[in-house]
């Protein structure tokens, strides 16, 4: 398996559904906070947290992308041992 093949969306969406985390929708990955429904999405996304957030993500995007990747890549990874 490619390094990029988890990544894709259809792989992605695999994973969900594996893990039923259909509610993901309304899930802010900056604040990692999931919301229950649009409006509790709508509401955090106006929380002084998250602006704080993504203040944090424009200064330096690039960074934080990088920091998302690697976490990802350790929780699918712990995922494929629990499997
Ligand atoms: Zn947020």
């Amino acid at each position: 398996m490619g390094k990029n093949d988890f990544l894709t969306p259809k792989a992605i969406a695999n994973r969900i559904k594996a893990k039923g985390l259909n509610k993901l929708r309304w899930y802010c990955q900056l604040c990692q906070k999931s919301c229950r429904d649009e409006n509790g999405f709508k509401c955090h996304q106006m929380s002084e947290g998250h602006q704080r957030q993504m203040q944090v993500f424009g200064e330096n995007p690039d960074r934080v992308v990088d920091g998302f990747s690697e976490e990802f890549e350790e929780t699918f990874m712990e995922h494929l041992r629990h499997a």
